[in-house]
């Protein structure tokens, strides 16, 4: 009886975000930016464990999404970018252990030419055992320089050769350097991939794009506890969309949910900065010719955050 009336009472899904996280190498000191200790993904592991977070595949969250169903805010989602020996020598005991799913990207070029630093196929056929395995290109490229023809040839040329090796096509593709824009997406679309993956800190709720899902990055000083309190703030961008063509942003506009009426604004080179929001619009004159050939932007209002990426093509 007790249980049912906190059931009524507590608005469980209210705001539900899953995390979807992003290493690059384990134990590896050379690479510190890129690298995560074993020592901290055990302790990140038993943080999830101690609070009843439910890892889960790739797979599960795109059912949730494609179905529309609420997402859990219980929901922790792994990737590793790079296919990093160092994934298989380290990281994946630990997976394994605790009997995590993940998701594995595929830097194709690198295995197939050995490169040393990379697992080989048969490594990355074992480790499929245990994940699922996706796309992050052929040859690793700056996508947003180059023509729809060269993205077209990189993604057809990965996917023959990954297809020769493990017998499938990947159903999720990673953006090298998370790195892209409209038009880098919109080629991307058209190979049918179920999910397509940024790497903006966020969190995924059930309106999330499908095909531009944001992605934390667990490296570094980051901190999986502080990371977990991010929600989503369902946002429309009005203006940017994508880079100015010249280099300039003149105004900020964006829709925002009902209630927020005050928004805390970034954009990298300037720092965060305050705005108010009328009846949710936010729309305010910047002036700011962009400094970094990639910029982010960020609309934060408490812990909720919509971002956006723009690349200098
Ligand atoms: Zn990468």
């Amino acid at each position: 009886m007790r249980k049912l009336l906190l059931l009524t009472l507590v608005p469980l899904y209210l705001w539900a975000d899953a995390h979807l996280f992003v290493f690059h190498r384990f134990d590896d000191t050379r690479h510190p930016s890129t690298n995560t200790s074993t020592q901290t993904l055990r302790a990140e592991f038993e943080y999830l464990k101690k609070n009843d977070y439910e890892v889960i595949s790739l797979k599960k969250l795109h059912q949730a999404l494609k179905r529309g169903e609420e997402i859990s805010d219980k929901w922790v989602v792994f990737t590793i970018d790079d296919s990093f020996k160092s994934f298989y020598e380290n990281g994946l005991p630990l997976f394994k252990e605790y009997h995590y799913p993940f998701t594995l990207f595929i830097y194709v070029e690198a295995t197939v030419d050995h490169y040393g630093d990379y697992m080989s196929w048969e490594q990355i056929r074992e480790s499929s055992r245990y994940g699922e395995i996706g796309f992050h290109s052929y040859a690793h490229p700056h996508l947003v320089s180059m023509s729809d023809e060269e993205i077209a040839k990189d993604s057809k040329k990965g996917l023959k050769v990954m297809a020769e090796q493990l017998g499938y096509k990947p159903k999720y593709y990673a953006y090298p350097y998370g790195e892209y824009s409209l038009r880098v997406r919109k080629q991307l679309e058209s190979f049918g991939f179920d999910l397509i993956i940024n790497q903006n800190a966020g969190a995924v709720d059930k309106n999330s794009d499908m095909y531009d899902l944001d992605r934390t990055a667990l490296t570094g000083a980051n901190n999986i506890k502080v990371k977990l309190r991010t929600k989503t703030m369902p946002t429309t961008w009005i203006n940017p969309k994508d880079w100015p063509k010249n280099g300039k942003i003149s105004k900020l506009k964006a829709t925002l949910p009902q209630e927020v009426k005050r928004v805390e604004y970034y954009i990298s080179g300037y720092g965060w900065k305050v705005a108010q929001v009328n009846n949710a619009h936010l729309d305010i004159k910047i002036d700011k010719r962009l400094k970094m050939h990639r910029t982010r932007l960020f609309l934060k209002s408490g812990n909720r955050q919509s971002s956006l990426m723009l690349v200098k093509p």
